[in-house]
């Protein structure tokens, strides 16, 4: 790791940060739905730079069958990024990262989906990281959110996430790679808003509490934002094929 000195300013005289948002703003947000013919669901998800597609296949008969349960779906989900997604080649083959980020990201889809109807089945959700600038773990969430909704599997409701962090100790919003790299903590979360229930949770670097405080209140301000931008794009998708 490099010194002290030596990283960069993430907050300038301005009180902007280093793409010129304020701390409470999120990046730019683009939402598609229906975006591969082949699939039963697909969306891309854009936050700013960080860019996922994702896809689903099912509800579908579970094979091996003895991997089937008889009382709820079985969700399989692969959370990857492409070699070209980081700004070094990354290695295409899973690596621990991917697989944890995985398990976690099932857990969160798993307290969505109404799995119950659908026992003896499984459902297949992929997604693939085309581009990583933070918060990709939030991005490939909601993008695999939305392709669960455009194929029509019964949820609880839409899943929306933000990180929230710390820049040169101040609460920044949506965490760009700079900031994550360097600042003093990364905390994303993601919450079914309308129920507002929380799917994922997770904190790295110190918080204090009256920071925690804050920071939670930030991030569902954001969430709130990006709800919105989920259900636009549900609607319009919708009124499109009507
Ligand atoms: P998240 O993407 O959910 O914020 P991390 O905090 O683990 O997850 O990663 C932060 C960022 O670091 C990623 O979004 C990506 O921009 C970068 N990154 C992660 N893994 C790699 C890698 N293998 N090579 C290069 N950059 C990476």
């Amino acid at each position: 790791m490099l010194a002290a000195q030596q990283r960069p300013r993430l907050i300038d005289e301005r009180g902007l940060r280093t793409d010129g948002r304020r701390p409470d703003e999120l990046r730019p947000i683009r939402i598609e739905l229906g975006v591969l013919k082949n699939a039963d669901g697909s969306a891309i998800f854009e936050m700013g730079n960080t860019k996922v597609i994702a896809a689903v296949y099912g509800p579908k008969e579970m094979h091996p069958r003895h991997m089937a349960l008889p009382d709820r779906t079985v969700l399989r989900v692969r959370y990857h990024m492409t070699p070209f997604s980081t700004d070094e080649r990354k290695n295409p083959a899973p690596s621990r990262r991917e697989i944890e980020l995985s398990k976690v990201i099932r857990e969160a889809l798993e307290s969505a989906i109404l799995t119950e109807l659908f026992p003896r089945a499984t459902i297949d959700v992929f997604m693939e990281v085309l581009q990583a600038d933070a918060g990709t773990r939030l991005v490939s969430l909601m993008a695999a959110s939305m392709a669960l909704a455009d194929a029509g599997i019964p949820m609880r409701d839409l899943i929306a996430g933000v990180a929230v962090g710390k820049a040169d100790e101040v609460l920044v919003l949506d965490l760009n790679e700079a900031e994550d790299m360097w600042g003093g903590a990364d905390m994303p979360i993601a919450m079914m808003p309308s129920l507002n229930k929380v799917v994922l949770f997770q904190l790295n670097g110190t918080m204090t509490p009256e920071e925690l405080r804050q920071a939670l209140e930030l991030a569902k301000k954001g969430i709130a934002e990006i709800y919105q931008l989920e259900k636009k794009a549900i609607k319009e998708k919708f009124v499109e094929v009507s």
